[in-house]
């Protein structure tokens, strides 16, 4: 294979990112430099791991996976089938956390998947610490990593727990802030989405069938854990803030909602009456 033809493969997967995506294929699993590349194009380009990772984009796998690291935020994480690829959109909610948390704060990330919120936030708070769970084992062990690689595995606790259960693992915790990026996309909509989000876990996905299971729960059950000056952030759908609002009021909170850089709603605050 060589450039052109690698170029030719990729277009058919994704007409848009082809040569960022060809960019990264080749600087992750060959020797050569894309200086080299772009001055022989027709050159065969050795490597069978790169015609496998390619095989596996033309499968729709997202590069994310093939990859098994991306960036966030200020930080790299490992990523794989067991978790959600951390998304550019919930940088709004670690980038409010990192502002307000208090000095010395103590908080909790729900559904942490990669752990990339819990983690990052910790990385650019040296002062604070967390619980962070998610309800598998599989997609703990990968937040685990991650908080080794990040260096803050001795500031998290991380904990199996399955936030819709009636479980209840944190008596006697109390936490200056819940942070969470809850699975919320309604079941209809999963459907439509394109084939590389199915190849992400369907649990990190599904917000039950308003898509709003998740922030009726951790609002109502959770917020006990909060201290007095306590407040909730979540990461919310673009189409959700009227709803986050609604349960909000019902449960006693304020709620300020943040837009992200593409100007959509993406934050709700919640902050105690
Ligand atoms: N908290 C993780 C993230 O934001 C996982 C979210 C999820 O699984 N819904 O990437």
């Amino acid at each position: 294979m060589n450039y052109i033809e690698l170029i030719e493969r990729l277009k058919k997967v994704t007409p848009e990112d082809y040569e960022f995506e060809a960019r990264v294929l080749i600087e992750t699993f060959t020797d050569y430099k894309m200086s080299y590349i772009f001055s022989h194009r027709d050159e065969q380009i050795v490597g069978e791991a790169l015609e496998k990772a390619l095989q596996r984009r033309e499968n729709r796998e997202p590069l994310q996976y093939i990859v098994g690291k991306w960036d966030f935020y200020r930080q790299t994480y490992f990523v794989d089938e067991n978790c959600l690829i951390p998304r550019a959109d919930t940088e709004i909610l670690v980038e409010k956390a990192i502002e307000i948390l208090p000095e010395n704060a103590r908080f909790i990330d729900l559904c942490t998947g990669s752990g990339c919120i819990a983690i990052s936030t910790l990385c650019e708070r040296s002062d604070t610490q967390a619980v962070a769970v998610d309800k598998f084992e599989k997609t703990l062990d990968v937040a685990k990593k991650n908080a080794k690689l990040n260096g803050v595995e001795k500031r998290v606790d991380l904990m199996i727990l399955d936030v819709l259960s009636e479980e209840n693992k944190l008596d006697g915790y109390s936490f200056d802030a819940i942070l969470s990026n809850p699975p919320y996309i309604r079941p209809e909509v999963i459907e439509t989405l394109s084939k590389e989000v199915k190849h992400e876990p369907y649990a990190a996905l599904w917000g039950g069938d308003d898509g709003l299971i998740f922030y009726n729960k951790i609002v109502k059950d959770y917020s006990q854990f909060l201290n007095n000056y306590g407040f909730i952030l979540f990461e919310i759908g673009y189409d959700q803030a009227e709803s986050l609002r609604i349960i909000a009021d019902e449960n006693g909170f304020n709620c300020e909602i943040i837009k992200d850089y593409a100007g959509r709603d993406r934050v709700a605050y919640l902050t105690k009456k």
